[in-house]
């Protein structure tokens, strides 16, 4: 599906240590009247989007979102998203207003709002929000939402003060803020290299264990997990939770776009030229099985930390996953958001190689070059499966 990630405004009424956004850069105007957001809704639906997140900034800081819910239902997109700190949302006629905006449902199947909230102690929330007073409007927001039948997922950055607590975090949304559906997880996009964004980034290799425990938490109790696609980090490094990594590549493409008061451009997260600029491999990536699929690791992050948490993958630790030798179909599209559309197959193999398939059938392949088939097949063999066949 393609995505429209609109960020309507810069201004926010948090202050967060990790912003990706920051303030508006010299000359750049700090928000898109409601005429332009009408505008620009109008023509990213009319260049095929179907899906658009509202964002900011702080969205909710416009007395007209709900006017631009209202238009982007009245468009047609089918996917309506909001992510916000939901602390305007403590008023539950905000929340009112919101729920209402859609007016008849038309093409719209869902209105979902994702909220920030980067942990469950008010101490370390307000520490990231730098915005004191703020954690129980959030957590009485996302209430307010959930109340107003409002589909409410929550956005939880991993940082360096709170990431031995995601197993508690997810206890938290599953006890206390019953009725929300999901756990977006996210690493810190490095958009900026201040000091403090560099101190807040935790040693990726502890992390793995603890958000393993609490997606495992989140799941067994019917939530959604999901990883942001901003943060994105190798697979090696995620030690348990590999999937979070081929469903985050797999629901992202480059037709998707981005867009703010200064440009609007692909989503850049999964491009070979952004992986270039920011991102690294040492030497020993060359013989690791995944070496085809892997965007590297953040070059900020190599220079300070090294690489030594790096762990290439042989075919053989790929073998030791457990297989349940079932044979998994999938067919071969040459989807336009992806650069080389092959990648993207190689994505969903991997995909399908962590969920325990040892075997695949490749249909609308047949006809691709010998080199690509064999590229495919060489990727197919590293990564631990037993037998692929092109149809
Ligand atoms: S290619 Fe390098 S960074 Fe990527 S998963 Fe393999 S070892 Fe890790």
């Amino acid at each position: 599906m393609k995505k429209f990630f609109f960020s309507l405004l810069w201004d926010c009424n948090e202050n967060c240590l990790f912003c990706a956004k920051g303030k508006a850069p010299e000359g750049v105007k700090r928000r898109f009247s409601m005429s332009e957001c009408a505008a620009m809704l109008r023509k990213k639906r009319l260049e095929g989007c179907d899906a658009v997140s509202l964002d900011g900034g702080e969205p909710t800081l416009l007395d007209y979102l709900p006017d631009v819910i209202r238009t982007a239902s009245g468009l047609g997109y089918s996917q309506i998203h909001l992510l916000t700190n939901a602390v305007a949302l403590s008023s539950p006629e905000k929340v009112a207003a919101i729920k209402r905006a859609p007016g008849p449902a038309g093409r719209l199947k869902r209105l979902g709002v994702c909220v920030s909230l980067h942990s469950h102690e008010r101490r370390i929330s307000e520490t990231l929000t730098r915005s004191s007073g703020t954690f129980e409007k959030t957590v009485l927001g996302i209430r307010n939402l959930v109340s107003a039948g409002i589909h409410t997922t929550v956005y939880h950055l991993i940082t360096s003060l709170n990431y031995r607590a995601l197993p508690a975090f997810a206890d938290f949304v599953i006890n206390g803020l019953r009725g929300v559906g999901g756990v977006t997880f996210s690493h810190i996009y490095p958009a900026s290299r201040k000091a403090e964004n560099l101190r807040l980034y935790p040693r990726l290799s502890k992390v793995a264990p603890h958000l393993s425990r609490a997606a495992e938490k989140l799941r067994a109790k019917g939530l959604e997990v999901s990883m942001s696609n901003c943060g994105i980090i190798p697979v090696c490094l995620m030690g348990g939770c590999e999937t979070l990594f081929t469903d985050t590549v797999i629901d992202n493409n480059i037709s998707s776009e981005t867009c703010d008061t200064s440009k609007t451009e692909s989503l850049p997260f999964f491009m070979e030229l952004f992986n270039k600029r920011n991102k690294t491999k040492p030497p020993s990536c060359a013989a690791c099985a995944l070496n085809p699929v892997c965007g590297g690791i953040w070059k900020f992050y190599a220079e300070r930390r090294g690489t030594a948490e790096l762990k290439p993958y042989s075919r053989k630790d790929m073998l030791g996953l457990p297989a349940s030798g079932g044979t998994a179909a999938l067919a071969f599209k040459k989807d336009p958001g992806w650069e080389d559309p092959a990648s993207a197959l190689l994505v969903r193999l991997l995909d399908l190689r962590y969920r325990g398939f040892d075997k695949a059938k490749i249909k609308g392949f047949k006809g691709e070059a010998a080199a690509r088939t064999a590229a495919v097949r060489k990727f197919a063999r590293n990564i631990g499966f037993s037998r692929i066949t092109f149809h």
